[in-house]
Formats: structure tokens, sequence, C-alpha cells
């Protein structure tokens, strides 16, 4: 049951709710998706034969703005799942304060089994099926488990191509560039930000660092084990290296290495890149580096004695198992969901400091929204002026979830809801009148 990750989201809403005094009205509003869509996807093999796929799309609310999340490819997308994604993102776009609301979807389909051609027609007959509820101001999807930057190319085509179809015809035109802002993550050569690839985990090193100059916590050489080297670990791992903390141990789905003197980010994923695995990319007695070190198995590196944990791989990863076994003062929810409600409690009474997610990882949306903001405007950035934007914009939402867990005399991950729920309430309120 604690698992289940839409009973937990429901639960999160209903409890900050009432710490709020949140209006009854919009509490229900909030409690179920606005609008849920299937569609079915016929699909002719590249041998002929003709399999069926089934499509969604969940929207959970647009209080604040187009739906915006992701579109997973997966042979076992789960319903309840994808709902509580979709409030997440409601949750996430509004305490990072931009103008979006959540949503998700995906194809029930393992990609792998596909050819490049199937999954390309594939992708773009989904498109063809939710042309008419995404759009640059309706609903805006986004790369999520197993789609990436060129998918997301291959739906704006379509889109584009749907759109014009449809609109030409009427007269309608509209600049190529705003109509490439139906989608965001997609290739720089196709209307994508600059940036984007590190945002998740650039964003999380301005969040940590702010928040530790708050708690008034921050020293020089910091240690840090970090859970997954995926996109997100690795560019937290190499932002906080690069802002003087130890980074002592990181690990993939397999296992993970700790170097107690501090590794280097770089040399670990060169060494990842050429093994296939981080198994190994320690340097026992030699001269690189990496400095000496050890492997260390992923339930381990959760209980090492480190200043900071940051989980930045999967979901559920910190149960009530094994919550009493973590060390470190400070964890940094980099996963979606990494803690269950049982362990959030327990670390809470053991005086942890806990960094949530919808704050921690909320740097990727909010470059996402930059994309689209550029799109929209017809607009080009460089790195280092999404950058800039970046780290203000997260260290100004840090500073606003602190002040909301000193008004309410709550825990961060109640206050960043109680944000989100009051900038929700806000704009609905205005709206009303
Ligand atoms: P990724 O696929 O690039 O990396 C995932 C990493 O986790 C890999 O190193 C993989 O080996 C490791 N891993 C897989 N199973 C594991 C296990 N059982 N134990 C330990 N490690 C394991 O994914 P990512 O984009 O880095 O995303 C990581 C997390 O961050 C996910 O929870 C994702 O939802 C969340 N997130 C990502 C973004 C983003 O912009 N990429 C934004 C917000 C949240």
């Amino acid at each position: 049951m604690e698992n289940n990750p839409w009973i937990r989201a429901k639960k999160q809403l209903n409890k900050t709710a009432r710490e709020i005094d949140f209006p009854q009205l919009l509490l229900a509003r909030l409690s179920e998706p606005e609008r849920t869509i299937t569609v079915s996807l016929p699909l002719t093999l590249d041998n002929g034969e003709v399999k069926v796929f089934e499509g969604f799309r969940v929207q959970h609310n647009n209080i604040l703005g187009p739906y915006k999340g992701g579109l997973r490819f997966h042979q076992n997308v789960n319903m309840d799942e994808v709902r509580a994604l979709a409030f997440w993102m409601s949750m996430k776009c509004a305490v990072v304060d931009i103008p979006f609301g959540g949503g998700k979807g995906g194809i029930t389909v393992n990609p792998k089994e596909l050819t490049e051609k199937e999954l390309k027609k594939l992708s773009e007959l989904f498109i063809q099926r939710l042309f008419p509820v995404i759009g640059p101001t309706l609903d805006v999807p986004a790369p999520d488990v197993n789609t990436n930057s060129k998918i997301m190319g291959w739906m704006t085509d379509e889109y584009i191509r749907e759109f014009r179809s449809k609109n030409n015809e009427l007269g309608i035109k509209q600049p190529e560039e705003m109509l490439r802002g139906v989608f965001t993550g997609k290739p720089i050569e196709q209307g994508g930000s600059e940036g984007r690839t590190e945002a998740t985990g650039l964003g999380g090193s301005f969040v940590l660092l702010k928040s530790l100059k708050l708690l008034g916590s921050i020293n020089p050489g910091m240690t840090v084990a970090i859970q997954g080297f995926g996109n997100v670990g690795y560019y937290i791992a190499h932002f906080l290296d690069k802002a003087g903390m130890k980074i002592v141990a990181v690990s993939d789905s397999k296992e993970g290495i700790y170097v107690e003197k501090g590794l280097n980010p770089e040399k670990t994923l060169s060494c990842k890149k050429e093994k296939g695995l981080l198994s190994g990319c320690y340097c026992v007695g030699s001269v690189c580096d990496l400095g000496n070190g050890r492997k260390i198995s992923n339930k381990d590196l959760l209980k090492l004695d480190v200043d900071i944990l940051i989980p930045a791989a999967l979901e559920n990863v910190i149960t009530k198992e094994n919550a009493q076994d973590v060390k470190a003062k400070i964890i940094l929810e980099m996963a979606n969901g990494p803690l269950t409600s049982e362990a959030d409690e327990i670390l809470n009474k053991n005086g942890v400091t806990i960094i949530p997610d919808i704050l921690a990882n909320s740097g990727g949306v909010a470059t996402s929204y930059f994309e689209w903001y550029q799109n929209m405007n017809e607009e080009k950035w460089t790195k280092d002026e999404v950058f800039e934007k970046l780290q203000e914009k997260m260290e100004k939402v840090t500073e606003e979830v602190f002040e909301t867990q000193k008004k309410h005399n709550m825990t961060l991950r109640d206050a960043a809801y109680a944000l989100a729920l009051t900038r929700i309430e806000e704009k609905w309120s205005s709206a009303k009148q």
C-alpha cells in the first residue's frame, strides 16, 4: 500500500491541504486528473504484421498554464503511477513558479522490440491521435522513460505537419518556431534549448547550496554519496565537485564505488563509458587521481556516514526497512519519490533534513519552460544565459520554500507542497473573479 504512488500523492495532497486551510472545491478538483485520454494505435510492422498498441495521456490540471509532463514508452506502464506522475508535475511546476500545469502519458510498448522505423511510425501515429488535445498553449509533452530528444524531434515534426494540413486551408498561419513549442526536450537544431542536458543536476546543485546556506551548515569538503550515475547523478556529481564538495560514492544499477578521498566525476564517467559499467572504476594502489577505492553495494551506499545523501536513480529506495540505517543528516531527493512515506516519517523523527523531489529536481522542468519560452518568443539563449536564469530561479524558489517552512513550522516537503498549492489557489481565485 505504501508504495502505490497515487495513494501516496493523494495522502500528501490531503495532509498539506488540511495544514493550510485549502478550499474544498479546489481540493476536489486536484484530487483527480481533469482528463484521461486513451488512444488506439494500429501499426503495420516491418514484416507486414499489424499490431495494436495503446497510448494515453493524463492531464492533471491546467490552472497555471498548459499541461506539462513526459511521455514514456514502457511495456507495463501503470495508470496509478501515471496519474501520480501527472499530479507531481502539477506540484513541481507550481513550486518552481512556471506557468504550466501537470500531465504525463505514454505508450504501452517495449521500444527495444521495435525497429527504428517502427518506433518512428508509432510515435507519429500517437501524435496524430493526440493532436486535438496537445499544442504549445494546451499541453506540452517532453521526454521520459525510454523516450529522448530524437523522438521529441519526430513528434514535433509530425505535430507541425498535422497543424499545417488542418489549418492551412482555413488560412490559419503560425510561425514554425512557435509551433515547435508543443514539445520540449527537442534536439537543439529542432528548437531545443542549450543547457537542458545539464539542467536537472545543475538545478539540484543550486538548490542544495542555497539550502545549506539557509541552514547555516555549509562547510568546505562536505562529503556526498550519490545513488545513480545517469544524467542526473553524473551532473549533480560534476557540479557539486566543482563547488568544492567531496563525492565519495556513486553507483549504477549493478553496484557502486566508494573512494574515501573523493572521486573525480569526469574520469569516473569516462571509465564507466569505456567499461560499460561503474564496477572497477576506482584505482586500488595505482597513481590515477580517482584515489584508492572499493566496490560498494547500492544498499550499503545508502548507509554511508556522509554529510549528504543523494538518491538519483529510482523511486522507493529508502523504506521503513532501511531508513533507520541512514547516517547522512541531509537528503537531496533528485529521483522522483525515492522515499516511501514511512521512511519519510522515520527520517524526520531522526532529525534528517529532506530536500524534497518537487523542489530538488525541478531544474529540469524549469529549463523546459525556458525552451518553450524561447520557441514562443522566437528567441535563442546561450548556455550561460540559461544557467544564469536557472540559478536565479532555483535560489529564489528555495528561499520561498524555507520561508514557507518557517511560517507554518512544517517539514520542507510539506512546505514545498504548501507553496505549490498556494500558488495554484491564488491563480484559481483570481481567475474566478
Ligand atoms: P538515467 O536513466 O539517465 O539514469 C538512471 C541511473 O540510475 C543509471 O545510472 C542507472 O544505472 C541507475 N540505476 C538504475 N537502477 C538502479 C538501481 N536499482 N540501483 C541504483 N541505481 C540504479 O535517468 P536520469 O534521467 O538520471 O533520472 C534519474 C532519476 O531522476 C529518476 O527518478 C528520474 O525520474 C528523476 N528525474 C530526472 C529528470 C531529468 O531531467 N533527467 C528530471 C526530474 C527527475
